[in-house]
């Protein structure tokens, strides 16, 4: 089974001088956004290890679960029509009149698509083994909502690998699920920190996240800034659109309002707030999900 592109081909975009802080930090964002048009960002490193139990065990099924913009859900359907894997997405919310464009897309790419009540969802999705749904749907591989699984974090440690040879001393992404977060750290070199940005209020679980993702207690290595998710997950305030639409017209890199919009504004208020030292090189993550953005009004965004 082959990776669905070259993981060496990952770009790293100096920025440094967006900052202007005429300190010696060097800052790179890890371009995992354009790694592929479709399956971009974290999300085929989460499914990779999913797709091969698929693989090794001869099934050819399987089945997630998602909201109507959910970047894992279209990344899923791509993948598993790529590799001749029959997907079902589990759809949080009953049947909209119209569907999304990410659900359109789940479709175009052959996804049987389930629409559930929130609150049924709710009790399922984050199960690994849902037990119900697995004679109905062809005795599936069930990827738990977002990846978040032990496979999910092993297949995000894949991303430390693509970085490697950088040697930063911090390497930052979007908080979700925390599997991304969790895999980078399983995999970071002892001198390197990793930091996290929710994306959701209160997300006052990411310790246990981590130890059921990792079965580790202890995470030295991770620092985590829990006051830049906007107002809670796919919220957002004038002020992020506004330096999302900055950020694009200095770096030209864009940048999604659930993630790493997000993440790019904390960080920028770090360094200016004094929290690198000189010398650090920091790399961040895009992570990709840019198709979420079609859920905002058309003149949101320049790009
Ligand atoms: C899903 C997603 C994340 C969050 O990843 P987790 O592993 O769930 O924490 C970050 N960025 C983007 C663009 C995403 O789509």
């Amino acid at each position: 089974m082959q990776f669905l592109f070259h993981k060496k081909q990952i770009i790293c975009t100096d920025i440094s001088d967006f900052f202007d802080t005429g300190k010696k930090i060097q800052v790179f964002v890890a371009r995992l956004d354009q790694l592929h048009p479709i399956v971009s960002g974290n999300k085929i490193f989460k499914l990779w290890y999913y797709l091969q139990e698929c693989n090794q065990h001869n099934k050819k099924a399987l089945l997630t679960f998602g909201g109507a913009y959910s970047n894992h859900l279209v990344a899923t359907a791509y993948a598993c029509k790529t590799y001749g894997i029959a997907a079902t997405g589990i759809v949080r919310g009953e049947e909209p009149g119209q569907l999304s464009p990410t659900l359109l897309a789940c479709k175009e790419y052959g996804m049987n698509l389930i629409f559930m009540s929130r609150q049924a969802y709710k009790e399922i999705a984050t199960q690994e083994n849902t037990l119900g749904l697995l004679e109905e749907y062809n005795d599936p591989i069930i990827v738990p909502e977002g990846g978040y699984g032990k496979k999910g974090a092993m297949g995000a440690s894949l991303i430390t690998d693509l970085l490697a040879q950088k040697n930063a001393t911090h390497i930052c992404t979007a908080v979700g699920t925390a599997t991304t977060l969790a895999g980078l750290s399983l995999s970071a070199h002892q001198n390197t920190k990793t930091i996290g940005i929710p994306v959701l209020k209160n997300l006052n679980d990411i310790p246990d996240r981590l130890f059921f993702l990792t079965g580790k207690t202890n995470h030295p290595n991770i620092k985590l800034f829990s006051n830049y998710h906007e107002g809670g997950y796919a919220k957002h305030t004038k002020k992020l659109i506004q330096f999302m639409n900055r950020f694009y017209t200095e770096t030209h890199i864009p940048t999604d309002f659930v993630y790493t919009g997000k993440l790019m504004y904390a960080i920028t208020d770090l360094i200016h707030k004094n929290y690198f030292k000189n010398g650090s090189k920091i790399i961040c993550l895009q992570t990709g999900g840019l198709q979420g953005n079609m859920g905002l009004p058309a003149d949101t965004l320049i790009f």
